[in-house]
């Protein structure tokens, strides 16, 4: 499926065979590292679907 030479697209160190994806903007991006993720993440300023809406307003 995906190839464990492909450079992360932070570092540009190798993913390995079990890299860490991210979908954005159809793109498909692939990290070396969770850390790598995260930056980028950080850097680009994606915040991925988050799984619960913090509802911080009360009732
Ligand atoms: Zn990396």
């Amino acid at each position: 499926m995906s190839d464990p030479q492909k450079p992360c697209d932070l570092c540009s160190l190798p993913v390995g065979i079990k890299p860490f994806t991210l979908a954005v903007s159809g793109k498909h991006l692939e990290f070396c590292c969770e850390g790598c993720l995260g930056i980028y993440q950080m850097l680009n300023d994606i915040n991925e679907m988050p799984a619960a809406v913090a509802d911080n307003r009360g009732k």
